[in-house]
Order: C-alpha cells, then sequence, then structure tokens
C-alpha cells in the first residue's frame, strides 16, 4: 500500500495514526487496494488570507480544511485554532473523525480544518475578523450536506455563530445546520456543550464495570481543564469520583483529598489557569500523567502519553478524551502493564454524537429535550463500547485495533457497495 507516511515517528500525529490504521487493516486483512482508498482518498484545501489586527497591520494567516471520508454521508470534524495547526497533523485528525464517526454508526464521514494562530494573543475582535475570513476562504466546500465544522482545541459556541452567521450572508438566509456546536439561541443541541465529557464519562462507567471497578469513590486525574477536560471533571465529581489532579498548559494541582472542580473552575476563569489555586499542592503536567489514581482522563492534546512516561502511568482505565494523546509505543507499554485504554475514538465519540444530534434537529426544525439528548448518547456511547470490547475479546487485541476494526469495516463496506466512480 503506497502510505504518504513512509516510517512512523511517533512525533508526528499522521504517522501515529496511519500505524492505527494500518493494525486494523492487517487484522481484517483488507484488499490493499480497497485500504489505500480508505487512507488516502482525502481532499485537502489550504488557504491564506488576510486580517488586519487591531494595531492596523496586516497579518497573512495560514488556514486547513481537510475532508477525509464521505463515504457514509457528510464530512464532519472541529476547527482548531492552534499555533501547530499544519496539513499534517490536520489530515490526521481528519481520519481520526472518519473512524470516529463509524465507530458511534452516525453517518457522518470525517474532516477536520484549523487556523495556525495564538487565541491567548488575539483580541476578541481579531479572532472574529479571523473566524470570518476563514469562513469565506472554505464556504465553497462546507455545508449542511457536504461538510460540518464544529468547535474544537481554542474554539468554542461563539466561533460556531460567527461561521453560521458568515455562511449564511453568503448564501442570502439563515443555514442553522452548517455547523455544531452552536449556542442554543442559533438551534444548538441542549447537552452539546458538555457532550464529548459526558460519553467519556459514559465509556468511564461501562469501562469500570468491565473492570469490577467502584466508580463512586474512584480517584480520577485530568489533563487539560477545556471543553473536555472541565467537564469530564465536573461529571466525574458528581457521580462521586475524587479528582485529585488536575493540570492546563500553565501547569496543575494536587489534592490527594480532592479537588472542589466548581470552585478551580471559579479560580481558572479569573487567573486563565489552574496553576495556583489555592488549597492544592503545584504539580507539573508530567507528574499529572503520573499519579496513583485509578482513572487518568488525558483530555488536552496529543502525543501525551509516550515510551518515554508510560511505564510510570499508574491508572488502571486511560480515557482518551482528547484525541491522540498516547503514541503507539506508549499504548504497547500500557497494553503489557494491564491499562484498559479506552481509545479516542470511542471514548470522545460523544461530541460528534450530540452534533449529529443538532444537525438532525436543525434539518427537522424540532428539537429535543436535554434528557432525550443524554439518553439517545448513552445508547449510543454504550452500544459502541460493547461492541469495540466484544472485537477486542474474540480477536484478541487491544481496545483501539478493535475500534479502528469496527471503524474500518463500516467505511470499507460503504466504499465497496458506492463503487468506484466512474
Ligand atoms: P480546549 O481548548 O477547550 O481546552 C484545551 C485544554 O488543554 C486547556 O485547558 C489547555 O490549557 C490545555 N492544554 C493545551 N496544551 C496543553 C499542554 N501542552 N499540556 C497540558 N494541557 C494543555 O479544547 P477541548 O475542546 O477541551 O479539546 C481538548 C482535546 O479534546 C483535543 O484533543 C480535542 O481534539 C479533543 N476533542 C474535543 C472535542 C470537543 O467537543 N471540544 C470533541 C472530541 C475531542
Amino acid at each position: 500500500m503506497s502510505t504518504g507516511v513512509e516510517a512512523c515517528d511517533e512525533s508526528k500525529l499522521l504517522d501515529v495514526a496511519y500505524m492505527q490504521f494500518r493494525n486494523a487493516v492487517q487484522q481484517l486483512a483488507l484488499d490493499p487496494g480497497l485500504a489505500d482508498v480508505l487512507w488516502r482518498g482525502s481532499r485537502s484545501y489550504i488557504v491564506e488570507f488576510p486580517v488586519r489586527m487591531d494595531d492596523g497591520r496586516i497579518r497573512v494567516f495560514n488556514g486547513y480544511r481537510v475532508q477525509h471520508s464521505t463515504h457514509r454521508g457528510p464530512a464532519k470534524g472541529g476547527i482548531r485554532f492552534h499555533p501547530n495547526v499544519d496539513l499534517s497533523d490536520t489530515k490526521a485528525l481528519a481520519a481520526l473523525m472518519t473512524w470516529k464517526c463509524a465507530v458511534m454508526n452516525i453517518p457522518f464521514g470525517g474532516a477536520k480544518g484549523g487556523v495556525q494562530c495564538d487565541p491567548r494573543a488575539l483580541s476578541l475582535g481579531e479572532l472574529e475578523r479571523i473566524t470570518r475570513r476563514f469562513t469565506w476562504e472554505i464556504a465553497p466546500l462546507i455545508g449542511p450536506e457536504q461538510d460540518i465544522p464544529a468547535p474544537d482545541v481554542s474554539t468554542n459556541a461563539q466561533v460556531m455563530a460567527w461561521i453560521m452567521d458568515t455562511y449564511s450572508i453568503l448564501q442570502g438566509y439563515t443555514v442553522q445546520g452548517v455547523v455544531t456546536g452552536k449556542p442554543v439561541e442559533l438551534g444548538g443541541s441542549l447537552g452539546r456543550e458538555a457532550a464529548t465529557a459526558q460519553g467519556v464519562v459514559y465509556s468511564i462507567r461501562e469501562a469500570c464495570l468491565a473492570r469490577g471497578i467502584d466508580l463512586e469513590g474512584a480517584t480520577v486525574a485530568v489533563q487539560g481543564f477545556g471543553n473536555v477536560g472541565w467537564h469530564s471533571a465536573r461529571l466525574l465529581s458528581e457521580l462521586g469520583c475524587r479528582i485529585v489532579g488536575v493540570s492546563d498548559v500553565d501547569g496543575g494541582v494536587l489534592n490527594e483529598k480532592g479537588l472542589d472542580i466548581p470552585a478551580l473552575k471559579a479560580y481558572e476563569r479569573e487567573a486563565g489557569t489552574v496553576a495556583g489555586a489555592p488549597g492544592a499542592a503545584g504539580i507539573d503536567n508530567s507528574e499529572l500523567l503520573q499519579l496513583d489514581v485509578d482513572i487518568l482522563v488525558p483530555a488536552a492534546i496529543e502525543g501525551q502519553i509516550t515510551k518515554e512516561n508510560a511505564a510510570r502511568v499508574k491508572a488502571q482505565i486511560v480515557a482518551e478524551g482528547a484525541n491522540g494523546p498516547t503514541t503507539p509505543s506508549a499504548d504497547a507499554i500500557l497494553g503489557d502493564k494491564g491499562v484498559f485504554v479506552i481509545p479516542d475514538i470511542l471514548a470522545n465519540g460523544g461530541g460528534v454524537t450530540v452534533s449529529y444530534f443538532e444537525w438532525v434537529q436543525n434539518t427537522q426544525k424540532l428539537f429535543w429535550q436535554q434528557e432525550d439528548v443524554n439518553m439517545r448518547l448513552d445508547s449510543i456511547m454504550t452500544r459502541a463500547f460493547h461492541e469495540v470490547l466484544d472485537i477486542a475479546q474474540r480477536n484478541k487485541v487491544d481496545m483501539r485495533t478493535a475500534a479502528y476494526m469496527l471503524a474500518v469495516q463500516r467505511v470499507a463496506r460503504a466504499a465497496e457497495v458506492r463503487g468506484f466512480f466512474p
């Protein structure tokens, strides 16, 4: 198979994503030509666009939108604003979205996009102008039936509102379904904001049942305190878990007796970081990953659990709230230690699942109650978890390989029955 990835460099997300895909292809003994189509059949859009900054200067930004697959439905995936955004990572994250939507069995393909920028150094006005101009640049690609963006690292409901507004102006009428993760006032779904974390929590609940761990009283460490990290910590503490450690990009905090998560969020909103919060000891990100806890939730960025630190991870369950937090070498080490890893394409699939619910509600112009959303999410997450666990047990593979096997098989089947144009 021609891959575009010659040898695996684990610091590159694209290499890691390919390794994970290839493991599943080998397990499934998939036709090499078909596997090539599934891995490489993407469309990449690169844009360079000018924005006037607050001080009057003009700056040119790089932006990307990659559609990895549309075999099972419109492309679907978040938009990230981060200094490290590049084409290679965006391709890898788009592929992850294809597999994630297939694991959850929702009728979407995979996409990802982003703008290379440091949102912490931008004013609100600059952020809005970047978002609107980037939307204009990628407008030919996106749309409710084509490709539907959503929030990712450093983008939120407000950014989605700007995207929806700009796209709607270009169309001449309001198009709610062009993005998900919108404010509820604009057609966003109840429960979307915390959906990724809610799904992480459902998958942890099932893993605890499989492992015989009592969720109530279980100890937890969470890396990242943004959308996924904060809501995961909050929901787990509401279920009676003891959240002993939390970190973000600037550092972390530890309290063996359990952190007060709402108070920590209030502190973080003021200080811009959890580091230095009162009533807790300071720790760094590497210490957080090695805490002696039952459950570790990496919910920040990729490449955090590596061959350098995996042997020192003490958690029994690692629930990947983030995309790509564990490298393949680290996966092998965790596997040998008997750690139960809930892979990203399963653990954090709750976000895209409620995005799908939002898109359905926008299409039908009929909105659901929060209980409805969470009940349907629970049912989809639980079903996906057990489908993956069943494949893992039957084939004696880890949960990640099993999740990829389920996903790749579903996309392969869709590609085969659609056939190859012309
Ligand atoms: P966010 O921007 O809301 O929060 C990111 C958090 O990670 C922040 O607390 C930030 O300080 C921290 N962080 C950044 N770099 C770090 C580093 N080097 N070390 C430690 N902490 C660091 O982003 P988010 O939406 O919560 O996304 C987090 C992860 O979850 C990403 O991998 C994203 O792709 C994934 N994800 C998000 C969603 C979603 O719905 N938001 C869905 C699926 C997956």
